[in-house]
């Protein structure tokens, strides 16, 4: 191997280009193809595949991995099988599973390192799916020729939007009955709200398609042999020229629109080059200002090598696109620093794990590399929990195989064995830098249900896919409510807990039953409040002796999920050894509120003072004067309930803007924005999550069936007065005050 690390990129083309039509050949040369380009940023693609469900994500990856030479088990299906050349579709589906489990493949196509991405297979806002999108730099966005854009698109579509990941558009299925790929590029621009356009068209229609045009070097291209793999170019038949013209120029005035030098090219009527067309395309798609459209079917293998030809040209590069790592340190504001990426080992190496996978291979943390480079046998830190971690191998994974390198680099997506880490954690070499990718704040989770497995045999499997999942997500939790005496997962949002749901009976074979989602509200201090509490037990055997004085204050807006303390004492009158107490005492009096029987959030516990006594206090006598002093705040305080609030949009035919205008006011939401395109509008608001239960089918029957909605977490906000009154009676009633005259609403 090290023979073919030093030689020359040149003379390796040369070797590539002589063997490429052996492909066996060809899969170890390009292997070590890489080693000698390894230093090329803009020979690196890090994408995810995004889609609606059902809209062809799997089989257009698992197209990709055999077109790009990733999967070759077709000469071994056909022996096997007997199927042989009957066979009318890869036989590919039935190895689903296995060769598109990875986190993370490695493919090359061309010369360039494409990295595949797993994107969740679920879009609920979730910090899975945030990691995920920050580790690609690029995405194909994929959508069916006939169900267009369906409501995860629109999800999907924005958290591409709040991450600033630009995208191709792959309308897929061409083939099925009813594909239209024109509804669907006009459903992009006026639901997605893109200056999007073709630059493809299919030859044919529905099950007669045959090929594709390319408008931009004006060509069309079949995809003949068994699986589609030889592509053939041909001119572009005669009956579609004046359409492919049409095309062309819409396509020149989209980009045009969005990129100033081929705009003032279009002024100047001069025509420009493919080449100025390419790169006009690339730039504009780069700051998602432009998304081009590409068409094919994947099942039927016919526009594959294309699009992969379009994430080449158009999706960017790891250096065209900034990351920033957050840097943390007591007492001081969050920085953010810049990270550069300058594949060499100029600067501190920094990665996060993105994904842990416990399979085949034993446990694999999948990394991504943000800056400087790593070299197998390094010692790295965890920059959450400061430990140190020898690396004594790092793998590339593609498909179904494994490939051991000798270090990594900015850009580089790599695995590594036996780490003991969260995903999301941040590695560094030099801990001292106090560099974290990910905050170390984790949102609370918003909803909780009650769940339990169907049968108790499944228990073992039960907790071994919550122990999985909660190390994955820090925002799905677990708890045991000893109360009702039942099992409480709590998320994100009410998708987002079913999701996990239906993993535990794929993939666990452990069935489970969910409550009535419930939603997380919080208690709050109006505003500040002292305290001065004396806790005092002096009558025989051993006495208790504590006072605390100070102040529980409310925190900014910003901060109304959190808790602080702070130990603000002079002298020794509440002496050192103590201060953990008070600071316990408050947390455990933060369980539950007052009102509503919530956790308490948003508040800062300040300590000024106190007394002790030489012989009778201790760090339970302390920890039981703060929870008394609390209670005192119970009393004085003025206290609200804060609820949390979903960022909501909804898109609908714009006949219907009327009818979800006046949804959204019913459930106490504020709109907070419109967009209206082609017939279509869209309206972003702010609604409590408490009213948003059954609104999914609420928006089905009221707009025909065509209204989408997504929605994700915003904030804590207080609610309103008579939610507050009601979830007061509510609680008095369920802990046995039920007050004679009230009685509850509804
Ligand atoms: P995913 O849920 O997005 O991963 O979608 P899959 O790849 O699992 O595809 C869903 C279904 O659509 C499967 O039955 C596929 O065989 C089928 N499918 C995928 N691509 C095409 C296509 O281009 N044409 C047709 N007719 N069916 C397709």
């Amino acid at each position: 191997m090290s023979v073919f690390k030093y030689i020359d990129r040149k003379s390796l083309r040369k070797i590539l280009k002589l063997t490429s039509n052996l492909k066996e050949d060809r899969n170890v040369f390009s292997s070590y193809a890489k080693y000698a380009e390894h230093k090329e940023l803009d020979h690196i693609r890090n994408i995810g595949i995004s889609a609606h469900i059902d809209s062809g994500k799997t089989t257009l990856t698992e197209r990709i991995l055999f077109y790009t030479g990733r999967i070759s088990e077709m000469h071994e299906v056909k022996g096997k099988d007997n199927v042989g050349a009957t066979m009318d579709s890869m036989e590919l589906e039935r190895q689903r599973g296995i060769t598109i489990q990875s986190a993370a493949t490695y493919t090359l196509w061309k010369g360039y390192n494409i990295n595949i991405i797993d994107t969740p297979g679920h879009v609920d806002f979730t910090v899975e799916v945030e990691r995920a999108l920050r580790v690609l730099d690029g995405a194909i966005l994929v959508l069916c020729a006939v169900g267009g854009v369906q409501s995860q698109t629109l999800t999907v579509n924005r958290q591409m939007k709040r991450y600033s990941v630009p995208c191709i558009a792959f309308i897929n299925k061409l083939d099925r009955m009813g594909a239209n790929p024109v509804r669907v590029l006009s459903q992009i621009r006026s639901k997605l709200g893109h200056n999007a356009a073709f630059l493809q068209l299919p030859i044919g229609a529905e099950s007669d398609t045959k090929g594709i045009v390319d408008l931009i070097e004006r060509k069309a291209l079949y995809f003949e042999g068994q699986h589609g793999e030889a592509v053939r170019e041909d001119e572009v038949p005669q009956s579609m020229r004046a359409e492919c013209e049409d095309r062309r120029q819409e396509l020149i005035e989209h980009v045009s629109n969005a990129d100033d030098v081929l705009g003032e090219m279009f002024l100047e009527e001069k025509t420009p080059s493919e080449a100025d067309l390419k790169a006009a395309i690339r730039r504009a798609c780069l700051r998602r200002s432009f998304t081009p459209v590409m068409v094919g079917t994947a099942l039927k293998n016919k526009g594959v090598q294309p699009l992969l030809d379009g994430v080449v040209d158009y999706l960017p590069n790891p250096g065209e696109v900034q990351n920033v790592a957050l840097r943390e340190e007591e007492g001081k504001k969050q920085e953010k620093i810049i990270l550069s990426p300058v594949r060499d080992g100029s600067t501190p190496f920094v990665a996060l794990a993105f994904k842990l996978e416990a399979g085949r291979y034993g446990q694999l943390t999948y990394l991504r590399c943000y800056q400087g480079m790593l070299k197998k046998g390094d010692t790295i830190f965890n920059a959450r929990t400061n430990k140190k971690v020898r690396i004594p191998r790092l793998v590339r994974l593609h498909a179904n195989q494994m490939e051991d390198v000798s270090e990594v680099y900015a850009g580089d997506i790599f695995a590594v064995f036996g780490v003991d880490c969260a995903s999301g954690d941040t590695f560094v070499l030099d801990p001292k830098l106090n560099l974290a990718m990910e905050s170390i704040y984790v949102p609370d989770p918003v909803v909780s249900m009650s769940i339990k497995p169907v049968n108790s045999k499944d228990r073992d499997n039960f907790s071994k896919a919550v122990a999985r999942f909660t190390k994955e997500d820090p925002t799905f939790r677990f708890h045991y409510d000893p109360d009702n005496k039942e099992t409480i997962v709590s998320g994100m949002g009410e998708l987002h807990l079913e999701i996990y749901a239906q993993r535990m009976q794929r993939e666990y074979s452990c069935e489970v039953v969910l409550g009535k989602p419930k939603v997380s509200f919080r208690e709050t201090l109006v505003k500040p409040c002292e305290f001065d509490y004396l806790h005092k037990k002096q009558s025989g055997g051993a006495g208790q002796y504590a006072r605390v004085i100070g102040v529980l204050e409310p925190l900014p807006p910003e901060a109304n999920t959190v808790l602080e303390f702070s130990d603000e004492t002079k002298g020794t009158n509440v002496p050192k050894q103590f201060i953990p107490g008070v600071e316990k005492g408050f947390h455990q009096m933060a369980e539950k509120g007052l009102l509503s029987g919530h956790k308490i959030a948003g508040v800062k516990f300040r300590l000024f003072d106190g007394a002790h006594h030489i012989v009778d206090s201790s760090e339970l006598a302390f920890m039981l004067a703060a929870q008394g002093a609390v209670k005192q705040v119970f009393e004085n305080g003025v206290w609200q309930i804060l609820e949390p609030i979903m960022s909501v949009e909804i898109t609908a035919p714009e006949e219907f803007q009327g009818v979800i205008a006046g949804h959204i006011s019913k459930r106490h939401g504020i709109v907070t924005g419109t967009d209206s395109q082609e017939g279509w509008f869209t309206i972003y608001a702010e609604v409590p999550l408490n009213e948003m239960f059954g609104y999914a089918s609420e928006l089905r029957s009221s707009t025909q069936g065509k209204g989408e909605f997504a929605m994700d977490y915003s904030r804590y906000s207080p609610c309103l007065p008579d939610v507050q009154e009601q979830l007061m009676q509510e609680y008095q009633e369920s802990i046995g005050n039920v007050p004679q005259q009230k009685k509850r609403k509804n």
